[in-house]
């Protein structure tokens, strides 16, 4: 049997040893006249397979089983050695099929890290779905790692904004939202590690996790070139074993989500310029054609009035002459700066041609507009431009309100210009209001 490079034994019904062959004498680490006449079940491997034995004697048939020894996986084929209608003997050959088990190991690896990175990149993106794009992905996430609670925080000028949730409790939701566990993320950017995970010691200390009955809690940053846009949470009820192919799913994830990450940021950032005038950083016009549509669509139906304000910067073209061009540009970005600054949340605020600025003001009615375009008006006249003092700037404004002025976007715009030039022709530095019958009124001076 020596001849046979893989390990065999024979057994006597009982299970004693009758044979091995020298490849099983140094699998085992035994002598080969030590085992002989031993109990099968005295020697491993051997005695992991008694079931198997037994099994093979009852059925007269070959039995297969798969068992690990030391850091080895064997395929062992127990074989009935038949004499007239009965076993005789038993013959037990054994393979080392480990590098194939890790083979298999690794294809299934892979498998399972196609399907991660395919279902999570096949979240598309696009202006209509940027708000759910964080819930879809979420989904699949907690779908792919068998979690129950999870969340996608994003940083939004230093502050985290809770994008999707699924699982925790109304109570818990509310102190994420209200930033009661930001300390979390802090923590998580301060140690810079792909993964920030606290186990159940960890979370016992903390009041709001334990509350939630979480033991265990996974970060994940969602990496934007060196940049940290957010985090992805996963959390947990029950407790998780942080082996290593747990380990290496969250990290699958974390990068897939990062790969999205940065889809997202890319997307917002052409959205952003798509949408945004160069020189002073306000919405271009395009833009605000279709926030004025969105808007007449919204007031038709909910009949709140929404009113539009032109400003023009008085004698620009004169300034452009004294102080330069670049000058002029510079003129132009502190009046935005002004227009941002005095205006509404609510407000949409874009530049509409060379040195003219239009302002929708939503649920205003006329005279709210009016104050509004006059406060905008004076802080412009009381800023010192290009540093100086002396360089004062100002605007001539019109007003026209959606329905009361025009039934329509384009002849509600042309309201709002004629109002303005009435405001030029009565001697600039003024707001006037449009008037369907007659001359526009409400100048101010
Ligand atoms: P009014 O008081 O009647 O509005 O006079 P105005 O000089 O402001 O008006 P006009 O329409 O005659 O001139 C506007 C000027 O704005 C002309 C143009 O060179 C200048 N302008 C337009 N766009 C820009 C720009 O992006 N940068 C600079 N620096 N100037 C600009
Ligand atoms: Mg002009
Ligand atoms: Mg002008």
């Amino acid at each position: 049997m020596d001849y046979l490079k893989d390990p065999v034994v024979v057994l006597a019904r009982d299970g004693r040893v009758l044979e091995v062959n020298t490849a099983f004498s140094e699998l085992a680490k035994v002598d080969k006249q030590d085992i002989v006449s031993t109990d099968c079940r005295e020697t491993e491997p051997l005695s992991s397979l008694w079931n198997s034995i037994t099994g093979c004697i009852l059925y007269r048939k070959e039995q297969s089983e798969r068992i690990t020894f030391g850091n080895m996986v064997l395929d062992a084929s127990i074989i009935p050695i038949m004499s007239d209608d009965h076993v005789e003997h038993i013959c037990i050959v054994l393979k080392d099929i480990s590098s194939f088990v890790n083979l298999e190991k690794e294809i299934i690896r892979k498998n399972k890290e196609l399907i991660i990175t395919n279902t999570l990149s096949s979240t598309f993106i696009s202006s209509d779905n940027l708000g759910s794009v964080f819930n879809e992905l979420l989904e699949k996430v907690l779908m792919i790692s068998d979690i129950s609670i999870g969340w996608i925080v994003v940083r939004e000028d230093d502050a985290f904004v809770l994008k999707s949730l699924s699982g925790a409790s109304r109570d818990f939701i509310a102190k994420l939202e209200g930033g009661k566990l930001d300390f979390l993320y802090n923590d998580a950017l301060k140690s810079s590690e792909p993964l920030y995970v606290l186990e159940s010691s960890d979370t016992a200390v903390i009041d709001d996790l334990k509350k939630e009955g979480i033991v265990f809690l996974a970060l994940m940053p969602l990496r934007v070139g060196i940049d940290i846009m957010g985090f992805l949470v996963l959390a947990s009820r029950v407790e998780i074993t942080l082996d290593f192919d747990f380990i290496s799913l969250l990290s699958l994830i974390g990068n897939s989500l990062s790969v999205i990450a940065e889809k997202i940021r890319l997307f917002q950032e052409t959205r952003r310029l798509a949408i945004t005038d160069a020189l002073t950083g306000l919405y271009n016009i395009r833009y605000f054609y279709d926030v004025l549509n969105t808007e007449m669509a919204r007031t038709q139906r909910y009949s709140t009035p929404f009113s539009l304000v032109l400003f023009d910067i008085d004698d620009f073209k004169s300034l452009n002459d004294t102080y330069g061009h670049q000058a002029g540009d510079d003129v132009l970005r502190t009046v935005a700066d002004i227009l941002k600054y005095a205006s509404r949340k609510t407000d949409t605020v874009a530049r509409y041609g060379g040195e003219e600025f239009i302002a929708l003001l939503p649920n205003t009615p006329k005279g709210e507009a009016f104050k509004l375009a006059t406060r905008i008006k004076d802080a412009v006249e009381q800023a010192a431009m290009l540093g100086d003092e002396r360089v004062k700037i100002t605007l001539s404004g019109g007003v026209a309100t959606f329905p009361e002025d025009a039934p329509d976007a384009k002849s509600l715009l042309n309201a709002a210009d004629i109002a303005m030039y009435e405001a030029k022709a009565a001697g600039k530095k003024q707001i006037c209001c449009y008037r369907k019958h007659g001359k526009s009124i409400q100048k101010t001076q």
